[in-house]
């Protein structure tokens, strides 16, 4: 390998420094381990899901603040959990930047509507996102409700509606899912897992 004289000084001051640092004291493994312990002291841990995918990765998030009127609750920190058996601590680029995601302004946190014929969405509560949803299911459903196919099967499917549920739930959660939608006759019901 042929090395310049400037590239030589180079390689001999970046070792210096490293040994200079470790005879100090400092390993600079424990000095990152260090910042991370003072950056995380006082925060609250809390276990959760990585929302993108089916793996469905378990995270730890740290917050500071609370909900007094002193302090506002703030994100701060999200690795990946080390103890969860999915991930065992890992986490994809994705999830590596899900703190952007949860504390983007583009995030929408409730409920929008566009009304027939308008080109804005309205904010409206989640009670009447509810009601909305089910009025319209139950209207597409009374009226597309199949009990026979063209040959006289019964089949009692109401395939003009679809549902979309979360891969990131739990079997409980994804089990009444499944139940639910199956006994309203419904044939397309799928996850974010294969978005
Ligand atoms: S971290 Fe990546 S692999 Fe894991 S659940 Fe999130 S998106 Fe999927």
């Amino acid at each position: 390998m042929n090395v310049t004289r400037r590239q030589f000084f180079r390689v001999c001051a970046a070792g210096l420094g490293g040994s200079s640092i470790a005879m100090m004291g400092f390993s600079p493994t424990a000095a990152l381990a260090e910042v991370r312990t003072f950056k995380l002291a006082r925060a609250t841990e809390t276990r959760n899901t990585c929302p993108y995918c089916s793996v469905s990765c378990g995270l730890l998030i740290y917050s500071t603040g609370d909900k007094s009127k002193n302090s506002q609750a703030e994100i701060i920190h999200i690795e990946g959990d080390p103890d969860n058996p999915v991930n065992r601590g890992s986490l994809c680029p994705k999830g590596a930047g899900l703190r952007d995601m949860v504390q983007s302004p583009n995030r929408l946190k409730w409920p929008e509507v566009r009304e027939a014929g308008s080109t804005e969405w309205k904010k409206i509560s989640w009670n009447e996102a509810i009601d909305r949803i089910t009025k319209h299911m139950k209207a597409d459903r009374d009226a597309n409700f199949m009990t026979q196919n063209k040959d006289g099967v019964t089949v009692n499917r109401w395939p003009t509606t679809g549902f979309l549920a979360s891969s990131a739930a739990c079997n409980e959660a994804g089990y009444l899912s499944v139940k639910v939608l199956r006994s309203l006759g419904m044939t397309t019901l799928d996850t974010q897992a294969r978005i």
